[in-house]
C-alpha cells in the first residue's frame, strides 16, 4: 500500500501570542517524542537524499530522521553529533527553508519534512536524558592551538581539533561563551541554559577557555604564536553599521548589537537590580528586515513598548529575515512600516529622541543582490514618533584584529582572507572562519567554516 502522507508540518507547539510578549520564555515549545514520530513518518526516505546535499555540514538527515522513526533516540542524536557539534543550537535558528527543507522532494507538492524541528526534539532530548554522548577522543599528540573567539566558528574547530588529540584554548573577548549565540539572538528564540550547555560539552573534551581576554589588547595574535602551533580567528562581525544620517547621536539612538547585548549578555531588562540600564521606550523604531531587526522588534515588545515598528525600505517579499521569525512578529504585534526610509532623526532640546523624518519608497529594478531597488517617491516625506530608535542594518569584522597582525590580508569590508575551502589566511600557522571572513552570515556556515578550517590545520600539522 503506498504510504499516505500528511500535507503540512505537524505544528509546533508555541506560547500564545499574548501570553509570550510579557516574557523572555522561549517561543516554540518543541516536539513530543510522539509529534517527533509523526512528523518523522512523513519522510519519503529517498535513495538519494538532496536534503543530505542542502545540508552546509552534510548531515545524515534521512538516516536521523528513520532513527526517530524506529523511536531509536539516541542513535538518533549519535548521528547528528558526527557532523553537528550544536544540534540544539542548529534545531532552533537555522534558517533549514533556504537549506535543507528547501530541496526536500516531499517540498516539492506538500510542505517539507520538518527537519529543523527534528533536529531540535533529538537534542532536546538528550538534553533531558541527562547522558550525553561524547564521540571517541584520539590520544594527545602535544600540538596547541589557540581560538580566537567563542562563537559557532571558534566553538566548532575547537571541539574538532580538541576530538583529534589537540590541546585547544579559546581566547574569548566577553565576559561569557558564545558568541552571537549568547549576546545576540534573544533568550525567546535561544535559551541561554542551551548555549551554556553546548560550552561545557566543549569545555569537557577538554578546550581551555579564557574569558574578558581580548586578541589584540591582552596579548596580540603575533604573540599567541609564540607559545601555539596555530591560530584560528572566528572573531565575528560585531561592528555595527549606522545609517549614517543627521542625529545618530541623540539619546536613544541604538544600534541593535549595542541594545540587544544590554538586554541578553547584561541582563538590561532588569535594571536597576543589574548594572547596566536600557531605555524603556514607548514607541520604537528599528531599522532593518533582517533577523537581527526582528529580535530587536521582538524584544522592545516584551520590554514593554506600546508599538515596536519595523522600518524597512523595501517590501515583505525581499525581507532577509526568516519567514517563521517574520511571521513571529507579525502574531505578536510588531507593526510594519513597508517602504519606508529613515531620512533625519529628530531629537528635544535634551537630546533625547523624540520623532523620524522619513520619506516612502517604491520598488524599481532589481539591484546587484537581485531584490528590487528602491526608489524614493517625490515629496512623500513624512514624520514618525519614536522615543526610540534600533539601527539594524549589518555589521562588519572589528577592526583590531587586523590592525594589530601584519601581513594579514584584509578584504574591502574589513574582512579577513581566507581560502574558502581551508580557512587557511595569508599568514602561515593563521587560519579564519565565520562572520570574520564572510561578513554578517549564518551560524551553521560559521560552523561548517570551523569544521573545514580543523580538517585543514590537522592536515598542516600532523600530515
Ligand atoms: P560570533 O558568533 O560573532 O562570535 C565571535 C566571538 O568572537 C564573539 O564572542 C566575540 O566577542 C569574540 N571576539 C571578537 N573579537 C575578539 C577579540 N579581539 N578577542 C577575543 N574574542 C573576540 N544566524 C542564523 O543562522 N540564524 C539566525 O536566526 C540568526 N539570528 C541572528 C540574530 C542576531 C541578533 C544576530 C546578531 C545574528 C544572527 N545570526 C543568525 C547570525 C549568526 O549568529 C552569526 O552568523 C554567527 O554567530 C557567526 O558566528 P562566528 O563564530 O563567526 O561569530
Amino acid at each position: 500500500m503506498p504510504k499516505t502522507i500528511i500535507p503540512k508540518k505537524i505544528p509546533m507547539p508555541k506560547q500564545q501570542p499574548f501570553e509570550r510578549i510579557k516574557n523572555f520564555d522561549e517561543v516554540a515549545l518543541g516536539f513530543t517524542p510522539e509529534l517527533a514520530r509523526l512528523e518523522a513518518e512523513r519522510c519519503l526516505a529517498c535513495k538519494k537524499p538532496a536534503c543530505v546535499e542542502g545540508c552546509p555540514v552534510g548531515i545524515d538527515i534521512p538516516k536521523f530522521i528513520g532513527q526517530i522513526v524506529e523511536g531509536d533516540f539516541k542513535a538518533g542524536i549519535k548521528t547528528l553529533k558526527e557532523r553537528n557539534a550544536l544540534p540544539a543550537v542548529c534545531g532552533r535558528v537555522c534558517p533549514q527553508e533556504e537549506q535543507c527543507e528547501k530541496v526536500c522532494v516531499l517540498g516539492k507538492k506538500n510542505e517539507p519534512v520538518a527537519i529543523g524541528r527534528l533536529e531540535r526534539f533529538l537534542a532536546d532530548w538528550e538534553a533531558a536524558s541527562g547522558s550525553i554522548e561524547k564521540p571517541d577522543m584520539a590520544p594527545p599528540n602535544g600540538k596547541k592551538i589557540a581560538v580566537v573567539g567563542s562563537g559557532p566558528a571558534g566553538i566548532t574547530v575547537a571541539s574538532d581539533l580538541a576530538l583529534l588529540g589537540y590541546e585547544v584554548t579559546i581566547f574569548e573577548a566577553l565576559h561569557d561563551a558564545g558568541g552571537v549565540l549568547t549576546y545576540g539572538i534573544p533568550e525567546f528564540r535561544l535559551p541561554k541554559a542551551i548555549v551554556r550547555r553546548e560550552v561545557r560539552y566543549v569545555q569537557s573534551l577538554g578546550v581551555k577557555l579564557y574569558l574578558d581576554f581580548i586578541v589584540g589588547k591582552t596579548r596580540t595574535v603575533d604573540s599567541l604564536l609564540g607559545e601555539f602551533d596555530a591560530v584560528f580567528i572566528g572573531a565575528g562581525a560585531g561592528l555595527p553599521w549606522f545609517l549614517e544620517i543627521p542625529g545618530e547621536n541623540l539619546n536613544g539612538v541604538y544600534s541593535a548589537n549595542e541594545y540587544l547585548t544590554r538586554c541578553n549578555l547584561m541582563q538590561g531588562f532588569r535594571f536597576p537590580a543589574c548594572d547596566t540600564p536600557l531605555k524603556r521606550a514607548r514607541r520604537v523604531a528599528v531599522f532593518g528586515g533582517g533577523n537581527v531587526a526582528m529580535d530587536a522588534a521582538r524584544t522592545a515588545l516584551r520590554l514593554g513598548a506600546d508599538e515596536s515598528h519595523i522600518v524597512y525600505r523595501r517590501s515583505r517579499n525581499e525581507m532577509p529575515a526568516r519567514l517563521e521569525e517574520i511571521e513571529n512578529a507579525e502574531e505578536e504585534g510588531v507593526i510594519f512600516d513597508f517602504l519606508t526610509l529613515p531620512l533625519r532623526l529628530i531629537g528635544d532640546r535634551d537630546g533625547w529622541l523624540v520623532g523620524i523624518e522619513c520619506q516612502r519608497m517604491e520598488l524599481g529594478e532589481p539591484d546587484e543582490s537581485g531584490r528590487r531597488r528602491p526608489v524614493p517617491v517625490k515629496g512623500s516625506e513624512f514624520i514618525m514618533e519614536a522615543d526610540a530608535s534600533i539601527c539594524a542594518i549589518g555589521n562588519s569584522p572589528n577592526p583590531l584584529i587586523p590592525m594589530t597582525t601584519p601581513g594579514l590580508t584584509i578584504g574591502k569590508k574589513g574582512n579577513i582572507v581566507a581560502d574558502e575551502a581551508t580557512g587557511r589566511t595569508s599568514r602561515e600557522k593563521i587560519w579564519a572562519g565565520g562572520d570574520v571572513v564572510t561578513g554578517a552570515a549564518t551560524v551553521i556556515s560559521a560552523m561548517g567554516a570551523g569544521r573545514r578550517a580543523a580538517r585543514s590545520i590537522h592536515e598542516t600539522l600532523c600530515g
